[in-house]
């Protein structure tokens, strides 16, 4: 008994002896913290939802003969365009965002029949954008909050987005996006033909992986204050083949290996300064020289091209339309923002105040002005043409 009282009071002793030296050593704290393992993660996490998977959207929404000849169609047209087998201009047109899906649908139905029309001097394909990088905060997209209330119903943006795709595709018309996350492709890639990677994440290493797997042609843009060299090298790297984290057909994550993308191709649009320029085209074209790649690049009408005024971009279509006459070889295409009525409009605080067929995003041009630069376009490649 009297040796147990011992042991117990030399156990006490050390104890009180081990507390007191940590305290002193400040290490109580990291005590205190290593028995609560439950605060280690997800401290500001407030909330996860499972999403369909990828396999189970596409379930729901496939793809119909009428579609993947759209796609294929599209995706050729742009890749023979770039390598120069085809002399036609591309022309990417359309909304600097989606948001709502009705007004998408009529300007579709509008340019579907222009697509037709000028189908022999330009290849016009849909700006189709779900998903909008923010300088700092705003609006993340349709994808992102189709509702436009901060309620992030992704899995409702992502069928609609989807259901939207597979609609204007319907009609003949080939789609353009910007993909940012890198789990939507997998949701919607399959009805894409052409994608870029935006001025904001062109030095990410996450996106130039995920272009090396996409099956479209990817254009890349040049940083927001106008270098070239970081999309030259994003085109190298996405050109290689990649192993990296993503997700599969059924959401599981999984090791994604790419084969590598040989369609990668420099969009410029303006950084600091205007780059449409015939001087900035001539740096461009040096810097795409130096990397050995295709003298092949698109012209931004818009963005820091246009100082986000949505006249300007006219006047950057006259001066790629000028180059082209002077005998511009390396500009393949341009990009325009447009929607069926002219400028922008504020975010509203309730979304029914919105003005229908305006965007809630960057300024566009008007469907009329479109028109107009569209044909004009046309009328100039079919001379040089001839
Ligand atoms: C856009 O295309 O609307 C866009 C955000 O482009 P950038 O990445 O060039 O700013
Ligand atoms: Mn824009």
């Amino acid at each position: 008994m009297r040796k147990s009282a011992g042991i117990y009071r030399y156990g006490c002793s050390l104890y009180i002896a081990v507390f007191f030296i940590l305290q002193a050593m400040n290490f109580n704290d990291d005590i205190i913290d290593v028995k609560r393992m439950e605060q280690l993660h997800d401290l500001r996490v407030s909330r996860i939802i499972r999403l369909s998977s990828p396999r189970a959207l596409k379930e729901r929404l496939p793809v119909d003969e009428k579609v993947a000849a759209t796609v294929i169609t599209g995706r050729r047209e742009v890749e023979n365009i770039l390598t120069g087998k085809d002399s036609r201009m591309l022309v990417i047109v359309g909304p600097c965002s989606i948001h709502d899906t009705n007004s998408a649908l009529e300007y579709a139905a509008r340019l579907s029949a222009l697509r037709t029309e000028l189908q022999s001097d330009l290849c016009i394909v849909m700006r189709v954008y779900f998903e909008k990088p923010r300088t700092t905060i705003g609006w993340k997209g349709f994808i992102n909050d189709p509702h436009l209330d901060d309620t992030y119903d992704i899995e409702h943006g992502l069928f609609y987005a989807r259901k939207l795709l597979l609609e204007i595709n319907q009609m003949g018309l080939p789609a353009a996006t910007e993909f940012l996350d890198p789990i939507s492709p997998q949701y919607v890639a399959d009805v894409v033909s052409w994608a870029a990677i935006g001025a904001r994440t062109i030095e990410s290493q996450t996106h130039r992986q995920m272009a090396s797997g996409l099956s479209m042609p990817v254009g890349f843009k040049n940083s927001t204050d106008g270098r070239i060299n970081v999309a030259v090298d994003a085109i190298r790297s996405a050109m290689h083949p990649h192993s990296f984290l993503g997700i599969d057909p059924d959401g599981h994550s999984s090791v994604i290996t790419t084969k590598g993308n040989p369609y990668g191709h420099l969009v410029l649009r303006g950084g600091d300064k205007p780059n449409f320029d015939a001087k900035s085209i001539a740096a461009a074209e040096s810097w795409i020289a130096k990397a050995g790649l295709e003298q092949s690049l698109i012209v931004d009408c818009s963005h820091a091209n246009s100082g986000k005024k949505h006249e300007q971009q006219l006047k950057v279509w006259e001066d790629i339309l000028k180059q082209k006459t002077d005998g511009n070889k390396s500009i393949a295409g341009v990009m325009i923002e447009s929607n069926i009525c002219a400028g922008n409009q504020p975010f509203p605080e309730d979304p029914d105040k919105l003005r229908y067929g305006v965007s809630i995003t960057d300024e566009c041009i008007s469907w009329e002005e479109t028109e107009r630069m569209l044909r004009e376009g046309a009328g100039v490649m079919h001379n040089l043409a001839r």
